[in-house]
């Protein structure tokens, strides 16, 4: 299982599912990405491989930003309604996750009572919390945090906000996750070989900070807001 994300200036279709693809020998059940575009975030996922992925994808959609992910179930069987990305009731957050949300059925009765879930998945719970907390007034970088404090388990999550077409909302747990930096361009990956296409200048992230990625910026935050410093370092190219 694994990540991707990139924002930046080329098509993001092609450069998520080529990541995908070196992802591929981590094991995994079914694939998706989801992309802004114009019209806010599409979505495109399948169950199987990533030639099948392919296959459902509508390579017009012009898009430079968007996430990606390789599910290897946990939680509700593998196919199409419970790949990743998963979407919030009101369709306005777009997240994947590699991990295990040990509290999920917890926080679904604690705070999700009134919203119908659409998949089997413990993920689900992470999209419909951020957006409830949104409803109810906060920021999304506040209803992101709000709802990280509030997991227990392992997580690599990305983020997109349909009404904020330049950011990506990153952060781990216990799961793989890095940065990648570029120009004009960053990118997420859960392993660097995934991003080697691109760059091979990557930052290493801590158990639970959160980063804002955007095409010109990556800002690392503790869960608690300060930001942190950390310098990218230079993956041998060895492919
Ligand atoms: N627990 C999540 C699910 O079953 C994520 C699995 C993964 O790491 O791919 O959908």
């Amino acid at each position: 299982c694994g990540i991707v994300g990139y924002a930046g200036l080329n098509d993001a279709k092609d450069i998520l599912v080529k990541g995908l693809e070196k992802l591929e020998y981590r094991g995994y059940d079914s694939a998706g990405i989801a992309v802004h575009n114009n019209d806010g975030v599409t979505l495109f996922k399948e169950k199987g491989r990533i030639a099948d992925l392919r296959g459902a994808i509508d390579w017009h959609v012009e898009t430079t930003i968007g996430i990606g992910h390789t599910r290897w179930a946990t939680h509700g069987v593998p196919n199409r309604l419970n790949a990743h990305p998963h979407q919030s009731a009101t369709g306005r957050f777009t997240l994947v996750h590699n991990g295990v949300i040990e509290n999920y059925h917890l926080l679904q009765n604690t705070y999700l009572k009134g919203i119908e879930m659409q998949s089997d998945t413990d993920t689900e719970v992470i999209v419909q919390l951020i957006d409830l907390f949104v409803t109810e007034g906060l920021t999304t970088e506040q209803a992101f945090r709000k709802t990280l404090g509030l997991l227990h388990g392992s997580y690599a999550i990305a983020l997109l906000d349909a009404n904020d077409t330049t950011t990506i909302y990153v952060a781990k747990n216990k799961s793989p996750l890095l940065v990648g930096v570029g120009e004009g361009f960053n990118v997420v990956a859960s392993d660097a070989m995934a991003m080697l296409q691109v760059t091979d200048r990557y930052i290493e992230l801590h158990d639970k900070e959160v980063v804002i990625v955007t095409k010109e910026q990556v800002t690392i935050t503790t869960l608690e807001g300060t930001v942190l410093t950390r310098e990218p370092y230079t993956v041998a190219l060895d492919m």
